[in-house]
């Protein structure tokens, strides 16, 4: 095709929130058109898994970021709502463009906008590219000797690792002109909470946009990147990278992630070495997720073991308030939620435990549990949430087997020693020794009355007992053998 210079290019934004590595946007640089970098907001597109509360206060202030970035290139992002199909074809009309270009998504409904965006730039005479970007292989690339998706998690990564490696994360292209349009404002798109504002806890803690991503990433491989295999199921301080909700917004590409600790494990060794590669196997996990949801579309909603779809499940609408609260009186469950609520994020390890507690002690859905973390988690993304559940649930690929069942006090002790994860989000534990922190019944009423504690009435009792639960569960599983 040759391209017609006179007519702008459409970047059109979707996850990828960033402007280094980012494919989309090179291309239209390169071609030496106007660039006109395009936001849809689309609340109209029937789409089950629209945004939670924590994710839409994520992207405002995400595309607030990108937009300022643009701005310092003489750029401006051109925010528009409504239909993703009218806005792209208002857009060609508007300013005759000659292409569009994207990041190829790996979701449901992401893939059905893109059939629809290619079909309209049919129309309107323009080519419509789709680039890599949100993934690290292509799924069609990695799949078993007979042309399967892989369901297990070790063969897949293996065949990850010996496939061509993601290419090298390219800087910020020169744009040479942008092309303009009526644009929104990124607050008139209404994603932040209104009243009450319960943000404050967010904004404490997160820094969104592509620069912050990247002194994230930096921060973690100086700072703690070299005990992050020993340390990376610790509760309490900043252990891991904490880049999820980066990743989920692209504004950070996992390729750049991937490269950077690949260089690191080429400059270390022993356990910091022993560290990198580790975290290159977590950034594994991730592609595993994104690679099952597009081989598998109903993920989020039908277990993939088709036996689990005949669980007996429990409605039991006060525990699973009880959960969402943090008041099921198990401390470390108690603090992982509410540290959710807070922060809209806890460690891998936390949701471990409030997963298996849920499905397992309170015998509910997973995707009871999926949609609360859906609606609160800064990296509320649909790959990784539905494929954790599943596995958690037992009922996913390569899935933790549903028998095993996580003591909640015992994983307390073991990942929260000190009993500091407890009494930072359980404040009302706070003078219990670390000792028994964890099962705060087992204090006798002096002990427990010193400490300020009165069970039932400051702290609630335990809302199942480990034990019962456990045989209980164990017979739900028995009854879909
Ligand atoms: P790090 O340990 O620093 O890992 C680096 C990156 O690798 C992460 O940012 C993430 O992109 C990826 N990663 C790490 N662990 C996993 C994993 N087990 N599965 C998939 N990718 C992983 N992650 C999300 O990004 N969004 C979710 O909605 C989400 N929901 C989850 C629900 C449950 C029930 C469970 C058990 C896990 C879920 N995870 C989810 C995976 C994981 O807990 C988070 O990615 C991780 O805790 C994010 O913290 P981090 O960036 O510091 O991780």
């Amino acid at each position: 095709m040759t391209l017609d210079h006179a007519r702008p290019i459409i970047v059109w934004f979707r996850r990828e929130l960033r402007l280094a590595d980012h494919a989309a946007l090179r291309a239209a640089a390169e071609s030496g058109a106007p660039v006109l970098p395009l936001y849809v907001h689309d609340d109209e597109t029937p789409n089950a898994w629209r945004s939670g509360g924590a994710s839409r206060w994520w992207l405002h202030e995400s595309l607030t970021a990108l937009d300022a970035s643009l701005d310092e290139r003489g750029g401006k992002l051109v925010v528009r709502r409504g239909r993703t199909r009218d806005v792209l074809s208002a857009l060609l009309e508007e300013t005759n463009a000659g292409a569009v270009h994207a990041t190829r998504s790996y979701e449901p409904f992401g893939t059905g906008g893109e059939r629809d965006a290619a079909a309209l730039c049919e129309d309107h005479g323009a080519a419509f590219r789709l680039h890599p970007g949100r993934v690290l292989f292509e799924p069609e690339d990695i799949v078993t000797k007979d042309g399967r998706p892989y369901r297990v998690f070790t063969p897949f990564w293996k065949a990850c690792l010996k496939s061509d490696a993601p290419p090298a994360p390219k800087p910020v292209p020169h744009v040479k002109s942008f092309a303009k349009a009526d644009s929104v404002p990124v607050g008139a798109l209404g994603l932040l909470p209104s009243k009450p504002d319960w943000a404050g806890g967010l904004r404490e803690t997160w820094r969104p946009g592509e620069t912050a991503a990247q002194a994230a990433l930096t921060a973690f491989i100086d700072d703690r990147m070299s005990a992050y295999a020993d340390r990376r199921d610790d509760l309490f301080g900043a252990t891991t990278s904490r880049l999820s909700p980066h990743l989920h917004f692209g504004e950070i590409g996992p390729a750049q992630v991937w490269h950077a600790m690949s260089h690191a494990v080429e400059a270390s060794k022993g356990q910091a070495r022993r560290s990198a590669e580790t975290f290159l196997k977590e950034l594994g996990w991730r592609e595993f997720s994104y690679h099952l949801l597009h081989s598998f579309p109903g993920l989020p909603d039908t277990p993939l073991r088709p036996a689990f779809a005949q669980f007996p499940w429990r409605g039991d609408a006060a525990a699973l308030s009880a959960w969402q609260r943090g008041q099921t009186g198990y401390p470390v469950v108690d603090a992982a939620m509410r540290q959710l609520w807070a922060t809209g994020w806890m460690p891998n390890r936390a949701r471990m435990i409030v997963a298996s507690f849920l499905v397992k002690h309170l015998l509910l859905p997973w995707q009871e549990g999926e949609a609360w973390f859906w609606d609160t988690l800064v990296d509320a993304d649909l790959a990784n949430n539905a494929a954790s559940w599943q596995w958690v649930a037992g009922c996913g690929a390569d899935a933790a087997p549903y028998f095993r069942i996580f003591n909640p006090i015992l994983q307390g002790r073991k990942f929260d020693p000190e009993g500091t994860y407890v009494r930072n989000w359980v404040p009302e534990l706070a003078g219990l020794p670390a000792g028994g922190i964890h099962a705060p019944w087992e204090f006798s009423q002096s002990t427990l009355a010193s400490a300020g504690i009165e069970l039932g009435q400051t702290y609630p009792e335990p809302i199942v007992d480990h034990a019962a639960a456990r045989a209980r569960a164990l017979r739900a599983l028995e009854e879909i053998k």
